[in-house]
């Protein structure tokens, strides 16, 4: 059976929600997209798999929010919301009578994330980052949980596997919507493919296939792409920030190797006068860099992990 409908989240605000129940008993995964608006392939990924899924055939229950971040969609910004200037991902998990984005937030934590057994929350690089593809894996003290977000990573497919220690562990600040659903107890993964607000199909496809081997590897479904064979741990990993506001440059491209002290971009005044170099302090692969002029002091530049020869990361 598949139910649509649209969430409520309070004053106007609303989330369309898919439910999509399977004939046959199974675990509920959660897949969520648009907690950045203007992040289009994961919300394109699911305006296909909710005509894909089959529910004569499916074990269990797949929850859809479709556009996560409405008023960040339809007003097409970055990172922020255009009604409260609160970036949706570090606010989970939300109040219910907060500000827009903490009520979106309250919403899917108590709708769709506390109904779920796993959660896969769906992005890419933003209106403003060239990102080549990549899965953050959270450690956590709790081992079952571990190999559980572990074996998620495999199963998604995406070679590059990020290596995340440092996310929240306090379910009543969680910030982020993964880390809501790891602190109760619900394996998850943030995933992100595709960049720069395109729409191209290797990167919507890249989404549809990854949820088609989890929802193969949870035994939802009898068919699904194969886990990756050879993953690429990367750690450690470091986001780098701009010490000024200005003009950004990037000097590097996604996915280029990089040796540590390697410039990443420049940042100029108002002027075009250089005015600071933001260098990485380790090597490893780009994941992503940010490709367009504006960047405001302590925002995110882009981000390099270390490929790790270790076969199992946590
Ligand atoms: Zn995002």
């Amino acid at each position: 059976m598949i139910e649509s409908r649209m969430l409520d989240a309070g004053e106007g605000l609303e989330i369309p929600l898919t439910t999509i129940t399977g004939a046959k008993s199974g675990p509920a995964l959660a897949l969520i997209a648009g907690n950045h608006g203007y992040e289009y392939p994961p919300i394109l990924a699911l305006q296909r798999l909710r005509g894909a899924i089959d529910a004569a055939s499916l074990a269990g229950t797949v929850i859809m929010v479709h556009v996560a971040n409405m008023p960040s969609f339809l007003g097409r910004t970055v990172y922020f919301s255009p009604l409260d200037g609160k970036n949706l991902n570090r606010v989970y998990p939300g109040r219910v009578d907060g500000t827009p984005s903490e009520r979106i937030a309250y919403a899917i934590t108590k709708e769709v994330i506390e109904r779920a057994d796993y959660v896969l929350d769906l992005h890419c690089g933003d209106g403003n980052e060239s990102l080549r593809p990549y899965v953050y894996q959270a450690v956590t003290f709790d081992e079952r949980m571990n190999a559980e977000t572990a074996r998620l990573a495999l199963a998604f497919g995406i070679d590059h596997i990020l290596i995340d220690r440092n996310r929240p562990t306090d379910p009543t600040a969680s910030l982020y919507c993964s880390t809501t659903a790891v602190t109760r107890g619900r394996p998850a993964l943030t995933i992100e493919s595709g960049s720069l607000g395109q729409t191209d199909d290797e990167s919507v496809e890249r989404i549809v296939a990854g949820v088609r081997g989890v929802m193969r590897e949870l035994k939802m479904t009898a068919d699904g792409p194969p886990p990756v064979a050879r993953p690429v741990y990367l750690e450690p990993n470091v986001v780098l920030t701009s010490p000024e506001t200005g003009l950004l440059y990037p000097v590097v491209e996604r996915d280029q190797k990089v040796d540590a002290n390697t410039a990443v971009a420049r940042i100029t005044n108002f002027f075009g006068e250089e005015i600071a170099v933001v260098r990485t302090p380790i090597g490893g692969v780009v994941l992503y860099v940010v490709a367009t002029p504006p960047i405001v002091k302590g925002q995110p530049v882009g981000c390099v992990g270390t490929p790790t020869l270790r076969a199992r990361a946590f």
